[in-house]
């Protein structure tokens, strides 16, 4: 769940971006009209399109906080260009590799290509665009009628109904009051429900018919071919994550229960348990400066990187390069949004794009975190424990990106991990907020530690009571993409038989996910999340029991990364009972001592 108010950021951290991609694609048309392409030109473009594919994915990561639009014909330009595709098809088919893994990718790059060229020529393009402007209207609508519940209570509600919705529930002191306003709120997003779900189940035939005019078995089969699991394989994760999720549901309604006194739907009254089990002590901020060290420090001890801090020109933008054994691997670029700052004008510094050098993109990637913070009148820039945990989150991607072993496999094209795997080290590096350390490394005090505990055990508890959530919208994403026919409803359905998942969750629940860039961009994938998490914590144990002098000191503990840095390494199926060995022992600790 997002609770934060989204507040937009100035956005001058975005023309750092918008001149690398500016830059990018320069480059790339420059490498296309010469007469041929050669082997390092086709590795060159791999890693222009690699870290587009980046950037945006650290664009939707931060849609809530940053109005990107602007960037979107960028997307374009590089994805949606017909002209552009048929050039490298062209370019592509005359070209021989010397080397077998760059001659597979070439392959692999030209039949994705193809594949997109002929659903173009069949003209199934614009209809899928279609359904998803249609169901976000829809979801528009709803966010109308919840914003007019809202005014009606008296309630402002900022840029996001639903945090102020949940917010107003965490703070209203009757039962009986929560319990109504729960279900008045609940009964507007249901009005729509089945409108929505026509919308996405149009989506998902779509999505069927032109996976079986490509020749494969169904969406889930094509969407795997960039990973290096099969089906029978996830399906049991998920079962075994959603079983570990439904056990630790009930276990957590009953606490919610009683320690609140309620009977009915515990968890309508979550954020007031969460409310009432803290309130009685300071939930800590933490210096921006300390969170970044702290991560820098991580990548020093468990990497050997170090970070050097550079000049980019901007006041928004603190940009470090990393370095290892005194190479340069790559630079990071944190963009620094201050969320009291009221929203200025873009400012379009011009002048940044043209200190963008070309060659730093290939040999040197680049990556992009975003800081949310609050100055305070010391001028220290403070943030929240969410800040935190994100800014750990995104300064693993960014690190992962830099640490990628070849910006070329032979297994998929464009892709440089399998998609299994692309959340499992940036959920390995957020998970260091949780270390013994943490604390010392952050600077804190006595006070302050009591409240970094209870900032842990609320987002424990936060995962804990989304985990059921996260293992129906993955296995119903799965099992729609895996089938031939049949919509949402007939797979809800079905995994209420099979798992009883409608004592915990209502199908209402569901249907915005499948408007999210990413179930839009791999259908059948979402699993990539939970999968995520369980191998993050199972890799994150043997680390929470070192010291970081320790781990420093065994250089050996970098071999089990190869799998997040290397697509061809093997990588292994995680455990789904690591995930809630990790965080029930965190959130517990609270629920033995309620106020
Ligand atoms: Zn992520």
């Amino acid at each position: 769940m997002r609770l934060e108010m989204p507040v937009a950021p100035d956005r001058e951290s975005l023309d750092t971006i918008e001149g690398a991609l500016e830059t990018m694609l320069a480059r790339l048309k420059e490498i296309l009209e010469a007469s041929a392409l050669t082997q390092e030109t086709l590795i060159e473009i791999t890693a222009i399109y690699n870290n587009v594919a980046y950037i945006f994915l650290y664009l939707e990561a931060n849609d809530e906080y940053v109005g990107y639009d602007r960037l979107l014909p960028w997307r374009d330009a590089f994805h949606a260009d017909d002209q552009l595709d048929d050039l490298v098809i062209e370019r592509l088919t005359r070209l021989r590799c010397a080397d077998p893994e760059a001659e597979e990718s070439r392959l692999s790059y030209l039949n994705e290509l193809r594949d997109k060229r002929a659903a173009r020529e069949r003209g199934d393009t614009g209809e899928l665009d279609r359904l998803l402007a249609a169901a976000k209207d829809v979801l528009a609508e709803t966010r109308r009628e919840h914003n007019t519940l809202l005014v009606r209570l008296g309630v402002d509600a900022g840029g996001s109904p639903q945090a102020a919705f949940y917010r107003l529930l965490a703070t209203t002191p009757r039962a009986g009051t929560r319990t109504k306003l729960a279900r008045a709120w609940t009964a507007r997003r249901d009005d729509r429900r089945d409108t929505l779900i026509g919308l996405i189940d149009g989506m998902v035939t779509l999505r069927r018919d032109r996976a079986r005019a490509a020749g494969h078995r169904s969406v889930l089969a094509q969407t795997l071919t960039k990973s290096q699991v099969d089906e029978a394989e996830v399906d049991r994760f998920l079962a075994g994550f959603l079983r570990a999720a439904a056990a630790g549901h009930t276990e957590l309604e009953d606490e919610v229960a009683s320690v609140l006194g309620v009977p009915d739907d515990p968890f309508l009254h979550f954020g007031h348990y969460l409310r009432t089990i803290t309130d009685e002590q300071p939930m800590p901020r933490f210096s921006l400066d300390a969170a970044m060290s702290y991560a820098f420090t991580v990548a020093e001890a468990v990497f050997g990187l170090t970070v050097r801090r550079v000049d980019t020109g901007s006041p928004h933008v603190l940009g470090v390069e990393v370095y290892r054994d005194g190479e340069e691997v790559g630079r990071v670029n944190f963009d620094l949004w201050d969320m009291d700052r009221k929203t200025v004008e873009a400012n379009h510094t011009r002048g940044l794009r043209n200190r963008t050098d070309f060659s730093d993109f290939v040999q040197h990637p680049v990556a992009f975190v975003s800081c949310r913070f609050r100055r305070q009148h010391d001028a220290a820039n403070l943030i929240t424990f969410q800040n935190l945990h994100s800014l750990f989150h995104e300064f693993g991607h960014a690190l992962n990106h830099l640490l990628i072993r070849k910006r070329i496999s032979n297994r998929s094209g464009l892709e440089y991990l399998p998609l299994e795997r692309l959340e499992n080290f940036s959920m390995w590096y957020e998970k260091w907020v949780y270390h013994p350390e943490a604390a010392d490394h952050l600077g804190l005090t006595g006070d302050e530690r009591a409240g970094l505990d209870v900032a842990q055990r609320v987002k424990a508890l936060e995962f804990r009571r989304t985990a059921v959530d996260r293992a129906v919208s993955a296995l119903l994403d799965f099992e729609l993409h895996r089938r031939g026919r049949g919509g949402m409803t007939d797979v809800f359905d079905d995994l209420d038989q099979r798992y009883g998942i409608g004592r915990h969750c209502a199908l209402g629940d569901f249907p915005a996910y499948f408007t999210w860039p990413m179930y839009v961009a791999q259908p059948g994938a979402n699993f990539s999340y939970a999968w995520g998490a369980a191998d993050s914590c199972q890799r994150f144990a043997p680390f929470r029991a070192l010291s970081l002098a320790d781990i420093r000191r065994d250089t050996g503990l970098r071999e089990l990364f190869s799998p997040c840095f290397d697509f061809n390494a093997a990588g292994s199926r995680p455990d789904s009972a690591a995930v809630f060995a990790f965080y029930e022992p965190i959130g517990r600790a609270t629920c033995v001592a309620p106020a």
